[in-house]
């Protein structure tokens, strides 16, 4: 088997190389490390499976020889990110998606594409399922990323329609794990390196929104059993434990034993009040659940973050 990962030296896109690499795949990493880094792949390199192209994925590629899947990946993730390079969101989503499924139809590969919780925005449906179709602001401040993956969803429909293109998608929800980047601004890099470090922690707005965190290596399991299925409609893919980021903060205090001070912030614009899978439709396709907690995921998370504070 060969899969091209677009996004691969990212933060889930180097765990889904390694993966694939340890199912015996071929793996093509397709990367311009624009948020992604060297770093996250250098114990791949010597692998003689493994190889990595620099190129931009909104541009177009072509690939030799056979190809089986192609997962794209690639794409600003944290909201600092997105909105730095929104012009780059907003083309990675789009021209971006089309060059990856113009790669998977010519070779007649399986596509999966990574899409978000974003897609249903400030969700008035608690928890979200993937009937849901969102309350999304199309020119608020985290637009060019939720409305370029809306547009990579309907792309990715359209080939399944029209080119019988075998295709997948799935809606990620907040992810964490090791090679998240301490900067990218998200809520658990910045929480655990300013407890580390012993700053106060950020809580943005009264800390009652919520998330639900799913440690990575749960992500690309399901990930991994949905491409082994032929259903192209979204799939959400999360851990539905949901908690208040003010409790989250308070966690991060617990389990990394900082004295930090907890100060609050403005909250961002457009910044969804509540978020929560409903994964009935991966348990009941997948046979897939979250298994590895909190408690377990923040403890392997710290043990790679205290290397890098
Ligand atoms: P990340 O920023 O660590 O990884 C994204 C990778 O894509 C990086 O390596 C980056 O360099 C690469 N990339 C971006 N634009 C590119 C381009 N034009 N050409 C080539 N490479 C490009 O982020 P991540 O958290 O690993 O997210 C990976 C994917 O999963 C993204 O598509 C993101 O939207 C999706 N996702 C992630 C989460 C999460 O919680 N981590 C949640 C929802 C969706
Ligand atoms: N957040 C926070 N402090 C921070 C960073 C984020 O309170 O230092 C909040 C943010 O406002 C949001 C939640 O944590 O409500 C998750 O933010 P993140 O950027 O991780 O991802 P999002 O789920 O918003 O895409």
């Amino acid at each position: 088997m060969r899969t091209l990962i677009t996004g691969g030296a990212g933060f889930v896109g180097s765990h889904l190389c390694e993966r694939f690499l340890a199912e015996g795949h071929e793996v093509i990493c397709v990367d311009n490390f624009i948020t992604g880094r060297p770093v996250n792949i250098q114990h791949l390199r010597a692998n003689p499976k493994f190889r990595v192209i620099v190129h931009d994925a909104s541009q177009p590629l072509f690939v030799d020889g056979l190809l089986d899947n192609v997962l794209h990946f690639a794409s600003p993730a944290s909201p600092i990110d997105y909105v730095k390079s929104s012009i780059q969101t907003l083309k990675i989503g789009s021209l971006g998606t089309h060059v990856a499924l113009g790669i998977a139809k010519a070779h007649g590969a399986r596509f999966l594409l990574a899409s978000t919780s974003e897609v249903y925005g400030d969700p008035v449906v608690h928890p979200q399922t993937e009937s849901y179709w969102g309350n999304v602001n199309p020119v608020g401040e985290r637009s060019m990323y939720d409305e370029a993956k809306r547009f990579a969803e309907a792309m990715t429909m359209a080939y399944h329609r029209e080119h019988g293109v075998n295709t997948h998608i799935i809606r990620i929800f907040n992810t964490y794990g090791p090679r998240m980047r301490l900067d990218d601004g998200r809520v658990l890099p910045n929480f655990v390196g300013q407890a580390l470090r012993g700053d106060p922690l950020t809580v943005y707005g009264e800390g009652q929104q919520t998330r639900s965190f799913c440690y990575v290596l749960d992500l690309v399991e399901g990930i991994y059993r949905l491409l082994q299925k032929d259903y192209p409609h979204p799939v959400n893919l999360g851990n539905p434990s949901e908690i208040t980021i003010k409790q989250f903060a308070d966690e991060i205090l617990k389990h990394t034993g900082s004295k930090s001070a907890i100060v609050y912030r403005p909250l961002p614009p457009d910044d969804p009040k509540q978020r929560k899978p409903d994964i009935t439709l991966a348990r009941t396709l997948l046979g897939w659940e979250p298994k590895i907690g909190r408690e377990e995921g923040l403890k392997l998370t710290l043990d790679y973050f205290r290397t890098k504070v």
